[in-house]
C-alpha cells in the first residue's frame, strides 16, 4: 500500500510513551509523522548522573530519526488541535514558523512540565532537571560556583553562599541530584579545590515530613541516615515561599542563601494540555478511557504523564509511560483489523533510586534492597533498560572512565 492510502498517524512527543509506541508499532501499516520540539529520546532515569559528569550527555539519548526509521519527523511544538477538521496546528521549534498537519489518528504524548506552584522567583532563579539542556546548565553552574568561590577577594560569607548547593524537593530526582553532587565533591573536588572544602554544603528542602515519601519507610529512613553521614542536610517540613537571585525564603521566615538551586517538586500540565478543551483529571491531565481514547473525541489518544484514566491516575514514571506506549501500539494495529483488545493493565515492577557513595535503593514487591549490592543491581537494571546497544556501551564506558580518571572539572 502506498503511504497515500495508509491511515495518517500523528504522534506528539519523543518521550517514553511516544518512543515505546513507535518502537512497538508495525509502522509499515501507517503513514506516521512525529512532531516534537526534542529530536531525540532521553533516558531520564540517568539524567541526574549527567549533571556532574558521571555520565556524558550524549550517552543517554537516541536521535528519533535514526532509532525509528520510516517516519516523518518535524522539530516543532503542537500548539492546538482542531478535532472537527482532524488537524493540528504546529510551530517550528527553531524559528516558530506555523504549519498545519492532518491526521486520522492523533496520539498526544507530550509529557509534563516542572511545577513551580507559582512561587515567586522560581522560574527566574531556580534551575530545573528535566531535559539534557537543564543538566548541562547545572554542570556549568556547579563549576562556575567553584571558580567564583576561588577568587581571592571574596568574603567568607560570600564563599559559603556560592558553595551552598540547594535542592528543593525530596523526591527521587532531587535526592539523586544531591547524591551525585555529594559524590562529585567527595571524589573529584577535594584536591583541586582543597581550600574551599570547609565551605561546601548540600541541602535538601522538603515541604513534607520526609524525603522519598513514595518509597517504603525503611528505605526513606535509611536514606535520611545515610545523608546525615554524608553531611547532606535534609530539612523537612520546610516549604519555600519565595526565591530571590541568591536566597530562598522559607515559610517560617528563614532565609537560605544559595549558589545553585535545583527545583524538583513535581510536575504539572504543559501549555498545550492546559489549552485543550477536553475533560481533565484532578491533576489536570487529559482524561481517557482504559484504551487511552480521549473521551468523546474520534481518533484521539493520550498517554504518559499528560493523561489519566477517569478512575485511576498512574504515577508519572517511565515504566508507566513505556507500558502504555507498548499497549497503544497493539490498540492501533487492532483498529486496522477490527480486533478487540482487553483494557490496559499496569504492572508495577518497583522503584529504584541512587543515594550516593555507591549505594542505591530498590523498592520491589518482595525486597526492600539498599546499599552496595543494590547499587550493582541499580546499575545492571538501568543498563538493561537503556534503549539501544550504543547507549549501553557508552554508559559502561562512562562509568569506567569516571572510575579511572574521575569526572572532568573544566569550564568552557
Ligand atoms: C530527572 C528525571 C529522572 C527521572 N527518573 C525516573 C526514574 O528513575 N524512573 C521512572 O520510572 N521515571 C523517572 N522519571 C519520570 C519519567 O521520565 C517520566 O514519567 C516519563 O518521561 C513520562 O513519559 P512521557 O512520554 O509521558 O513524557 P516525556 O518523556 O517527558 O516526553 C514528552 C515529550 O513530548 C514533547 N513535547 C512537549 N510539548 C510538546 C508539544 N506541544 N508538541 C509536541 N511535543 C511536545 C517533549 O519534547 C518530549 O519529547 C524521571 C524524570 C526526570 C525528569
Amino acid at each position: 500500500m502506498s503511504d497515500l492510502h495508509k491511515p495518517k498517524l500523528v504522534v506528539l512527543g519523543t518521550g517514553f510513551a511516544a518512543f515505546s509506541l513507535l518502537k512497538s508499532l508495525k509502522r509499515s501499516a501507517f503513514d506516521t509523522t512525529v512532531v516534537s520540539p526534542r529530536n531525540h529520546f532521553l533516558f531520564t532515569p540517568l539524567l541526574p548522573s549527567t549533571t556532574v559528569g558521571t555520565l556524558e550527555f550524549r550517552s543517554i539519548i537516541e536521535p528519533i530519526r535514526k532509532s525509528v526509521p520510516g517516519i516523518r519527523y518535524f522539530q516543532a511544538r503542537c500548539a492546538d488541535v482542531d478535532t472537527s477538521r482532524k488537524e493540528i496546528v504546529c510551530n517550528g521549534a527553531l524559528d516558530g514558523t506555523p504549519f498545519r498537519l492532518q491526521y486520522d489518528t492523533l496520539v498526544i504524548a507530550v509529557g509534563a512540565v516542572n511545577n513551580t506552584y507559582n512561587i515567586p522567583g522560581v522560574e527566574q532563579y531556580a534551575l530545573f532537571l528535566k531535559e539534557l539542556l537543564d543538566a548541562r546548565t547545572i554542570r556549568e553552574r556547579v563549576i562556575d560556583c567553584f571558580e567564583r568561590a576561588s577568587q581571592p577577594t571574596l568574603t567568607e560569607d560570600r564563599r559559603k553562599q556560592l558553595l551552598h548547593f540547594v535542592v528543593v524537593g525530596g523526591g527521587p530526582t532531587g535526592v539523586e541530584f544531591a547524591a551525585e553532587m555529594h559524590d562529585f565533591v567527595k571524589e573529584d573536588l577535594q584536591k583541586p579545590y582543597s581550600p574551599l572544602i570547609p565551605y561546601i554544603k548540600i541541602t535538601i528542602l522538603e515541604a513534607g515530613p520526609s524525603i522519598l515519601s513514595t518509597f517504603d519507610g525503611v528505605l526513606s529512613d535509611y536514606t535520611a541516615r545515610l545523608f546525615r553521614r554524608q553531611q547532606i542536610e535534609v530539612r523537612t517540613n520546610s516549604p519555600v515561599v519565595q526565591v530571590a537571585a541568591e536566597a530562598i525564603t522559607l515559610k517560617n521566615a528563614d532565609i537560605v542563601p544559595f549558589g545553585l538551586l535545583v527545583w524538583s517538586t513535581g510536575i504539572g500540565p504543559t501549555g498545550l494540555i492546559q489549552s485543550l478543551p477536553f475533560a481533565r483529571s484532578k491533576t489536570l491531565r487529559l482524561v481517557t478511557d482504559e484504551w487511552f481514547r480521549v473521551k468523546g473525541i474520534d481518533g484521539l489518544y493520550a498517554l504518559g504523564d499528560c493523561a489519566a484514566f477517569e478512575t485511576i491516575e498512574f504515577p508519572a514514571t517511565s515504566q508507566v509511560a513505556q507500558q502504555e506506549g507498548r499497549y497503544l501500539a497493539k490498540i492501533l494495529e487492532a483498529s486496522l483489523t477490527g480486533t478487540t483488545i482487553a483494557p490496559f493493565q499496569y504492572h508495577h515492577y518497583g522503584m529504584l533510586a541512587y543515594v550516593g557513595s555507591n549505594r542505591a535503593l530498590a523498592d520491589l514487591a518482595t525486597v526492600k534492597g539498599r546499599g552496595l549490592a543494590t547499587w550493582i543491581f541499580w546499575r545492571s537494571a538501568y543498563l538493561t533498560k537503556l534503549v539501544s546497544i550504543k547507549n549501553k556501551i557508552l554508559v559502561v564506558f562512562d562509568w569506567a572512565k569516571t572510575f579511572v580518571f574521575g569526572r572532568d572539572i573544566s569550564r568552557f
